[in-house]
């Protein structure tokens, strides 16, 4: 943040709010704990603060600290629109446009006339937002949350609660400190959250050794699909509403099955479709490595964004007439894929 937004945000918090914290839909590690962290870190400096997400999460999220406190807009819609309502304050965590929390929440965002203050790692930021702290350079929102707190406040207001929430984050962000986007800052940072109680070992432990019999059989089935395009360096993995049935999907079990594509030599381009019946829609996801943009490719022609090397997006289309269309796209983009 520049001295100009941070001299705004200290103003702001000035006086006692009641502030809303909200992450995007589908919120993953980041978006939870960038949204718990600045929860506590706003509940210590003695304003009433609450975390609304658009929609459920994955149980391997559900332990940080102040989890029970956080509510689903899709599910407790009264009680969550009565807090918008009443809110003088608004922040938005780990997204770039309001779309990013779904029709029905963007549309009670856009009604909200208390002044937001966004936090976020994504390209294109829009401009609703009083205060836009915005850095595509930075790991993770939590590693954001972290300067914040740092540059309007000082960090020794961290305890244990706002350090596991904010360690969670960058440990789902960065890959478990492997992606590019690791910096030494970043590790620095998830030191000084060790040196304030975040338990490093249970956290990865919570995250990602938590597997069900079901979500393993379903990675089986995950990567038995997979389609390698050696000649294209990209694999991409298909999976059917059938397929998420047969498994007894649950929310957050498919999460980090693209990344497999990307362990395989040589490939640079990895997708997954999966299939949601109730919405109607493929939703994809997009991995790199290198210089080709994934961001580019999903907002071109997926409707959707992200980083340059991890985004999403979404297609209308079947899903066989989605990978032929996709597979057309590789045929255009032939030359960036393979040099
Ligand atoms: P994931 O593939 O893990 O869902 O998302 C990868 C990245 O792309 C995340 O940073 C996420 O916020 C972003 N992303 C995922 N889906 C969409 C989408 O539909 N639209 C946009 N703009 N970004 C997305
Ligand atoms: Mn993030």
């Amino acid at each position: 943040m520049n001295p100009h937004e941070v001299n705004t945000v200290r103003a702001l918090l000035a006086e006692p709010q009641q502030a809303v914290i909200i992450p995007h839909k589908n919120p993953d590690g980041d978006a939870m704990g960038s949204c718990l962290g600045l929860y506590h870190f706003l509940t210590k400096l003695g304003h009433n603060a609450r975390v609304v997400a658009p929609n459920d999460y994955p149980k391997f999220l559900k332990w940080m600290p102040g989890n029970n406190s956080v509510l689903i807009y899709e599910k407790q819609h009264t009680e969550a629109q009565a807090l918008l309502d009443k809110a003088t304050l608004v922040f938005t965590l780990d997204f770039n446009e309001l779309g990013r929390v779904g029709p029905q929440m963007e549309a009670a965002l856009k009604q909200v006339t208390a002044p937001m203050v966004m936090i976020d790692h994504h390209q294109a930021p829009a401009s609703y937002a009083k205060v836009t702290y915005s850095d595509t350079s930075m790991s993770s929102t939590c590693e954001m949350v972290y300067r914040f707190i740092e540059s309007i406040g000082s960090t020794s207001i961290i305890g244990e609660d706002i350090a596991n929430c904010l360690y969670a984050g960058i440990v789902t962000d960065t890959g478990s400190f492997k992606f590019p986007s690791t910096s030494s800052d970043t590790h620095r940072i998830a030191a000084e959250l060790i040196d304030k109680g975040a338990r490093n070992a249970e956290i990865h432990n919570k995250i990602f050794d938590t597997n069900t019999a079901n979500r393993l059989h379903l990675l089986g089935c995950a990567l038995k699909n997979m389609v390698i395009r050696e000649e294209m360096n990209t694999a991409y993995i298909t999976l059917s509403q059938e397929e998420l049935d047969m498994y007894q999907y649950k929310k957050g079990d498919t999460e980090g099955f693209v990344n497999y594509g990307l362990t395989l030599d040589g490939i640079k381009f990895a997708v997954i479709f999966i299939e949601n019946r109730e919405e109607g829609i493929i939703k994809i996801s997009f991995r790199s490595v290198g210089e080709f943009s994934v961001n580019e490719f999903a907002r071109n022609y997926f409707n959707g964004g992200g980083h340059k090397n991890a985004a999403g997006g979404r297609s209308e289309r079947s899903m066989e007439e989605t990978i032929t269309y996709f597979e057309s796209l590789l045929e255009k983009h032939k030359m960036e894929l393979t040099s």
